[in-house]
C-alpha cells in the first residue's frame, strides 16, 4: 500500500515537475497572482501564496533548483565532478538506512584522444556533446548524468527499490549502444566504441561516497585493460589492483627484465591468395597474479620508466626466433611486424643493432617489417629518427607506416622514407560493409596508395562483410580479430594448419575470384 502511494507520488512529482519549474511558468506567476486577485479576492491570493511554496517543495522542485545552480560544463551542459560528488554523497546516504538501491557508472570513450587529435577540438566538443546527450536519453530524468573528464562521463541512479546486477549490466549495455551512436562530422561519419565500469551501491565500501565513485573508476580501469568495448562490476578483490604508477613503473621494468613481457602475433593475410602474408608482433604481460596485461597499460609506465628502447630489443628477439621456427617447421611466414615507438626510434644505434641482430639469426632485411606511427613522421621527426628509418630501409627491411590516417604524414614524407606499405587504421574499417562514407574513404587511400606504388594492410577488421569488402576495392592484406586475434606462439603453428586447411576448402574471397 505504503509502496503503491509513493509509486503515485514519484509520478505526480515526475510529470508536475517540469510543468511547474520550467521558465514559462515564472514569467506567467505575476499574471497567475493579479488573476487569482480578481477573481477570488484576498483569501485566494493568500491561499495561492502560501500553496505555491508548498507545492513545489512537495514537487522536489527546491532541490532541482539547488542542483541547477551547480556549475555546468560549458559543451555539455552537464555538471562536473564536484557537483557529482555532492548529488553522489546525498544518494549514498540516502541509501544508507532503507532498501533503496543504486548504482554509479563511469563510461570513457576508447578513442576520443585520437579522435580529437585527428579532427580537432571543436569536433571533439561535438562528439562529447552528441554522446552526452545520447546517454542521458536512455536515463531516467531523475538520475544524474556528469562530465567528469575529457571523455569521460559519470552516472548515479535516482535511488529504487527494484535495481540488481542483471538489470545494472543491461543499462550499462544500454548506455554504451547510446554513446557509440555514430557522429555525422566534416561530411564523414564517426563510430567510436566505450567502455563501462560500475558499482552498486551495497557493493561499494562502507567508507563514504567518494570511494564509490572510486570503486566505478576501478572497474572501468578494469573494462579498459581488456580490450575495447568492455563492462565490468566492480568486485572487492579489484581494490588492490589500482597500484601506483610508480609500483606499475617498478613492476613493469622488472616484469621486461624476468621475461614476463614477451612478443605475441597476430596473423596477416593476403587478400589475393587467402594465404597468411605475415604476423605483427605485440607485447604481452603474462602477470603471475592478474592475468594477461595488454600494452595499453604498460607501454606508458615502460616510456616513462624510459625502457622503450629495451622493449623493442625485446621483440626484435621474440620476432626473428619466431621466424627462425616457422622456417624450421617448413610453414611459410614471408614476414613479421615489429612495432617501433619514437623514443625506441631516438637510439642512434638501433639501425646497426637490427642488422647486428639479423645477421646472427642468418635472417635476410625483408623478413623483417619495421611498423612505425604515422604520427612519427608528422611530429618533425629529429635528426635521429630520420636516419634510423633511412638506414631501416637502405639495409632492406620493410618499412610499415601504422595508423594510416590517423597522422597527416604527407607524400614526400612517404616518399623519402620508402615506406613499402601503409596500415588503414581500425577507425576507417569498422563498419565499412554497411557504410558507403567508409568505403569511400577507403577507396581513396588505396588509390592513393595503388598510385604511389605502396603496399596496403587494413587492421581491426572483425568481420567477414568487412574482409569480403576490402578485398573487393582491391586492399592488399587484412588483419584483425575476425581473421585472428594476437596469440602466443606456441599457438600460431595450430593456427595456420587450421587456416591452411581450410583454404583448400573454400573458395579465396579475392580480386580475382570469379
Ligand atoms: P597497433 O600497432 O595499431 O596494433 C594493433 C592493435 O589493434 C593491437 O592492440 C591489436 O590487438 C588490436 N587489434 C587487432 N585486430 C583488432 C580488431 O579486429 N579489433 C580491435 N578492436 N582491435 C584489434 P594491442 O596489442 O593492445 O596494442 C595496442 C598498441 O600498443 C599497438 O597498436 C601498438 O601501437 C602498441 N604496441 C603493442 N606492442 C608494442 C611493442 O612491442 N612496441 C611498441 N612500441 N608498441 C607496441
Ligand atoms: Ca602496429
Ligand atoms: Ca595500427
Amino acid at each position: 500500500m505504503t509502496n503503491t502511494g509513493s509509486g503515485l507520488l514519484a509520478r505526480l512529482r515526475q510529470t508536475l515537475a517540469p510543468a511547474l519549474f520550467g521558465p514559462p511558468v515564472l514569467a506567467f506567476l505575476p499574471a497567475l497572482t493579479l488573476a487569482t486577485y480578481w477573481l477570488g479576492g484576498e483569501a485566494a491570493l493568500l491561499s495561492v501564496a502560501l500553496g505555491l511554496p508548498v507545492l513545489i517543495a512537495a514537487t522536489g522542485g527546491f532541490s532541482k533548483l539547488g542542483g541547477s545552480s551547480l556549475p555546468r560544463d560549458s559543451v555539455t551542459g552537464m555538471i562536473l565532478r564536484d557537483g557529482f560528488e555532492k548529488e553522489t554523497a546525498r544518494i549514498y546516504e540516502e541509501c544508507a538506512d532503507s532498501d533503496l538501491r543504486s548504482a554509479i557508472f563511469v563510461l570513457e570513450l576508447d578513442d576520443y584522444k585520437d579522435l580529437a587529435d585527428r579532427h580537432g577540438q571543436e569536433a571533439g566538443d561535438r562528439i562529447m556533446q552528441h554522446c552526452g546527450a545520447q546517454i542521458a536519453s536512455v536515463l531516467r530524468q531523475s538520475d544524474t548524468v556528469a562530465r567528469i573528464g575529457d571523455s569521460r562521463f559519470a552516472i548515479a541512479l535516482a535511488p529504487t527499490l527494484q535495481l540488481d546486477l542483471e538489470l545494472c549490466i543491461q543499462l550499462a549495455g544500454r548506455m554504451q549502444t547510446a554513446a557509440e551512436e555514430p557522429v555525422p562530422l566534416d561530411g564523414t561519419t564517426v563510430y567510436m566504441t566505450s567502455s563501462i565500469g560500475f558499482c552498486q551501491r551495497n557493493r561499494a565500501p562502507a567508507t563514504g561516497a567518494n570511494d564509490w565513485i572510486s570503486s566505478a573508476t576501478t572497474a572501468l580501469a578494469e573494462a579498459q585493460s581488456s580490450g575495447p568495448g568492455g563492462i565490468r562490476a566492480f568486485s572487492a578483490d579489484m581494490s588492490g589492483r589500482g597500484n601506483s604508477r610508480t609500483n606499475l613503473r617498478e613492476e613493469a621494468a622488472a616484469a621486461l627484465e624476468g621475461g614476463q613481457i614477451q612478443a605475441w602475433f597476430q596473423p596477416q593475410i593476403c587478400t589475393d591468395t587467402g594465404r597468411v602474408s605475415g604476423f605483427e608482433a605485440l607485447a604481452r604481460w603474462s602477470h603471475p597474479v592478474q592475468g594477461l596485461i595488454p600494452p595499453s597499460t604498460f607501454l606508458p609506465a615502460l616510456e616513462e620508466a624510459g625502457l622503450m628502447d629495451r622493449l623493442s630489443q625485446v621483440m626484435l628477439y621474440n620476432a626473428l626466433v619466431a621466424i627462425k621456427a616457422w622456417d624450421a617447421a617448413g610453414v611459410h611466414v614471408p614476414s613479421v611486424g615489429v612495432n617501433f615507438a619514437t623514443q625506441e626510434l631516438r637510439n642512434p644505434g638501433l639501425a646497426s643493432r637490427v642488422k647486428w641482430e639479423l645477421e646472427r639469426f642468418e635472417l635476410p632485411p625483408e623478413r623483417l617489417c619495421v611498423e612505425i606511427l604515422e604520427t612519427v613522421m608528422t611530429d618533425q621527426p629529429d635528426d635521429v629518427v630520420t636516419r634510423n628509418i633511412l638506414a631501416l630501409s637502405d639495409l632492406g627491411c620493410q618499412i610499415d607506416l601504422d595508423d594510416f590516417g590517423t597522422g597527416h604524414a604527407s607524400i614526400a614524407a612517404v616518399r623519402r622514407f620508402s615506406i613499402s606499405r601503409i596500415k588503414i587504421d581500425r577507425s576507417f574499417v569498422m563498419k565499412a560493409d554497411r557504410d558507403p562514407e567508409q568505403q569511400k574513404l577507403i577507396s581513396a587511400i588505396l588509390t592513393m596508395a595503388e598510385r604511389l606504388d605502396l603496399e596496403t594492410l587494413a587492421e581491426g577488421v572483425e568481420t567477414a562483410g568487412e574482409h569480403a569488402l576490402l578485398a573487393q576495392l582491391g586492399c592488399g592484406h587484412v588483419q584483425g580479430f575476425g581473421i585472428g586475434r594476437p596469440m602466443p606462439f606456441d599457438q600460431t603453428l595450430d593456427w595456420i594448419t587450421a587456416h591452411e586447411a581450410k583454404l583448400q576448402d573454400a573458395p579465396v574471397i579475392g580480386r580475382h575470384t570469379p
